[in-house]
């Protein structure tokens, strides 16, 4: 097996997604950490960002609301490399009408190998990390080359 690996600058590009029943849970992590979360870069999901900057006056770039694509614009920004972290609270009792788009959206995170919190513990624990004022290696699949390899291994079977 192959590997790449992609470095993660000291100041990371953080994604910030809630879902409603769990806005004020994030806004109130984010504001606990504003001193910290203020020296990298943030984004978010339309309305998440908008409340999170209202809230913490903190800056915070915006995609589109997550129902209207918004989740889809962070998976696409992990695959480009863009956002190396993310903090999703999502709503462990309520399904979503995106549902499909929240699954896609936390496969790409895997994919990508970009550290993820899903519920308030998992973010105290990577903020508190010394790895948040380091650079990071983060080591990937080469998956290109695997690819093309069971595709030539395919068409040598057949
Ligand atoms: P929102 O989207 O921040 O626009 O509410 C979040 C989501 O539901 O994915």
């Amino acid at each position: 097996m192959e590997y790449n690996y992609l470095k993660m600058e000291v100041k990371k590009s953080i994604a910030l997604i809630a879902h409603d029943n769990m806005k004020k849970e994030l806004i109130d992590w984010v504001y606990e950490h504003r001193e910290i979360l203020g020296k990298h870069y943030l984004r978010g999901t339309g309305t998440t960002a908008k409340l999170v900057a209202e809230k913490t006056g903190l800056p915070v770039k915006l995609y589109k609301s997550g129902p209207l694509g918004g989740d889809q614009q962070i998976g696409a920004r992990i695959a480009e490399e863009k956002i190396n972290l993310m903090i999703f609270f999502w709503d462990p009792l309520e399904a979503q009408p995106h549902d499909p788009d929240v699954k896609a959206l936390l496969r790409i995170a895997v994919l990508y190998n970009i550290p993820v919190a899903n519920n308030r513990a998992t973010a105290d624990f990577i903020l508190s990390s010394p790895l948040m004022s380091m650079e990071y290696n983060r080591k990937l699949i080469n998956y290109s080359k695997l690819m093309i390899t069971r595709t030539a291994k395919f068409l040598n079977e057949n």
